[in-house]
C-alpha cells in the first residue's frame, strides 16, 4: 500500500466563502445574512399581499415550518397599503420574521407613496432587468436605492434570466460580436446576468447604500448555468449570496433539481440563503419549500433543524408495511413536535432516530442513532429490539409496536435535552 493510500478520508464541505454580512432588522430582532452567519432559510408567500389575512396566516405557517426569512410581492399601491397591517398582525401573533417586499416595475413608486409599507418591510427585492426601460432605468433604480438608505434596510439585487436587463445584453451581445472568437451563446447570457448583478450592486454603494447591506442572487432555471454563474458571481464579489434555481417545477422534479445545484454550491463553501421555488400541487401546504431547504442543508451537514429519521429502504426481506408505516408517523411525529421541542428541549434537532426493516442492517444502524428499532423481517421472530445510545434495551412485540416506540423516543428526549436532562451526551 503506498503512502497516499493511507491519508485519512475526511468527509466535510469547503469552508464557507468569505462575504460581507447584511443584517435583516425588524422591531428588536435581526437576522443576519452572510459573514459568520449560518445559512439561512427563505421562501415566499403565493397569496394577494392585498389579503392581509391570508398573507399572514401563510407567513406563520411558513414561519413555524421553520422559514427566517418571508418574502411577499408587492405589486400594487393596494398590496403596498396592506404591508403595515400585515407586519402587525404577524407582531400580534408573535411572529418573529422578517418580511421581504418583492418588487418590480413600480417598485420606486410604491415605496416612495407608501411609507409605512417601506418601514413595515425589513428588507427589498429589486430586480435590476425590471425597473425601467431606456433612461428611466437608472432613475427608477436610484430611487429605490435611495428609499432603502433613507429606511435603513438591506436590498437583494435579484437579477433573473427570464428578465435580464435587455439594453445591458445587447451591449454585452455587441462586444462578444468583437471578439476574434465569440463566445457561445450560453455563456454571454452568464455574462450578462453576472454583469448585471455586480453592475447594479456597485451602483448602489455609489448612492450610498452600504456595501454590508446588498445581497445578490442570480437565478438561472438549468442547474449546470446555475452552478457556473454562482461559482464566476463568488469569484468575483464578497456580497452574500441568496441561491436558488428559478422555475424549479413540481414535485420530485423540482426537488431533485433545486437539490441537485445547490447541493454542489453549497458544498463549495458558496452560499449564505437558499431558497427553494417548488410549485406546490393544487391546494397544497406552501410549507414544503422550507422543509426541502431544511432537509438540503441537514443532510449535508451545514445546519440542524429537526431530529433525522434514517430508514432503511426495505425491500423483498419485509412482508408487511408496518415498518414503512411506522417510519412515516415518526418521521410526521418529530417534525411536528419540533415547535415546542426546539425550545423546550433545544439540541433535540440533532437527535437521529432509526427505523429499521429487519436483522441484515437493522441493530447496526439503529445501535448508530440515538435511537433506533429493528423491526422484524419476513421469517424472522416478531419482535422489535429498541436500541438506546447503542445499546440494546427493550424487545417491543405485538400491536402497539408503533405507539411503544413514539412512547420511547418521547423519553429518550425527555431525559437527553433541555433542563431535565440527565444524559451526558447533550447534542452529540
Ligand atoms: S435492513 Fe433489511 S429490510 Fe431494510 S433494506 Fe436492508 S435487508 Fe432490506
Amino acid at each position: 500500500m503506498n503512502a497516499q493510500a493511507c491519508l485519512p478520508v475526511l468527509p466535510g464541505s469547503l469552508p464557507r466563502r468569505r462575504t460581507r454580512q447584511a443584517r435583516v432588522v425588524w422591531g428588536d430582532n435581526v437576522v443576519t445574512i452572510g459573514g459568520d452567519a449560518p445559512v439561512r432559510v427563505q421562501s415566499m408567500t403565493n397569496t394577494d399581499t392585498v389579503d392581509a389575512v391570508g398573507t399572514a396566516i401563510q407567513i406563520k405557517e411558513l414561519a413555524r415550518a421553520g422559514s427566517e426569512i418571508v418574502r411577499i410581492t408587492v405589486n400594487t399601491p393596494e398590496a403596498a397599503a396592506a404591508v403595515p397591517a400585515i407586519r402587525d398582525q404577524l407582531d400580534r401573533m408573535g411572529i418573529d420574521v422578517p418580511l421581504v417586499g418583492d418588487f418590480h416595475y413600480n417598485g420606486h413608486k410604491l415605496l416612495q407613496d407608501h411609507p409605512a409599507c417601506a418601514q413595515a418591510l425589513s428588507k427589498y427585492r429589486i430586480n435590476p432587468g425590471n425597473v425601467g426601460q431606456g433612461a428611466k432605468r437608472d432613475t427608477q433604480f436610484a430611487q429605490m436605492i435611495e428609499m432603502a438608505c433613507r429606511h435603513g434596510k438591506p436590498v437583494r439585487i435579484g437579477v433573473n434570466w427570464g428578465s435580464l436587463d435587455q439594453d445591458l445584453l445587447a451591449r454585452i451581445m455587441d462586444e462578444n460580436g468583437q471578439r476574434a472568437e465569440p463566445w457561445p451563446a450560453q455563456s454571454v447570457m452568464i455574462e450578462a446576468l453576472i454583469t448585471s448583478a455586480i453592475d447594479s450592486a456597485r451602483r448602489a454603494e455609489e448612492i450610498g447604500l452600504p456595501g454590508d447591506q446588498i445581497i445578490l442572487s442570480c437565478k438561472v432555471s438549468q442547474v449546470q448555468e446555475l452552478i457556473a454563474v454562482y461559482r464566476e458571481l463568488a469569484r468575483r464579489c464578497d456580497y452574500p449570496l441568496h441561491l436558488g434555481l428559478t422555475e424549479a417545477g413540481m414535485g420530485s422534479k423540482g426537488i431533485v433539481a433545486s437539490t441537485a445545484a445547490l447541493s454542489v454550491l453549497l458544498q463549495e463553501g458558496i452560499g449564505d440563503t437558499i431558497r427553494i421555488s417548488l410549485t406546490p400541487e393544487p391546494g397544497a401546504s406552501r410549507d414544503k419549500e422550507v422543509h426541502v431547504a431544511q432537509e438540503i442543508l441537514q443532510t449535508m451537514g451545514l445546519r440542524n433543524f429537526t431530529p433525522m429519521v434514517i430508514a432503511c429502504p426495505g425491500c423483498g426481506r419485509t412482508t408487511s408495511t408496518v415498518f414503512q408505516e411506522l417510519a412515516a408517523s415518526i418521521q410526521s411525529y418529530l417534525r411536528a413536535q419540533m415547535p415546542v421541542w426546539k425550545t423546550e428541549y433545544p439540541g433535540v434537532e440533532e437527535m437521529d432516530v432509526a427505523v429499521m426493516g429487519c436483522i441484515v442492517n437493522g441493530p447496526g444502524e439503529s445501535k448508530h442513532a440515538n435511537i433506533g428499532i429493528s423491526l422484524p423481517g419476513s421469517g424472522e421472530s416478531p419482535a422489535a429490539p429498541v436500541f438506546v445510545d447503542g445499546v440494546k434495551v427493550k424487545t417491543l412485540r405485538g400491536e402497539r409496536i408503533a405507539e411503544e416506540f413514539q412512547a420511547m423516543v418521547d423519553e429518550y428526549v425527555r431525559t437527553h435535552y433541555g433542563k431535565g436532562s440527565t444524559a451526558a451526551n447533550v447534542g452529540r
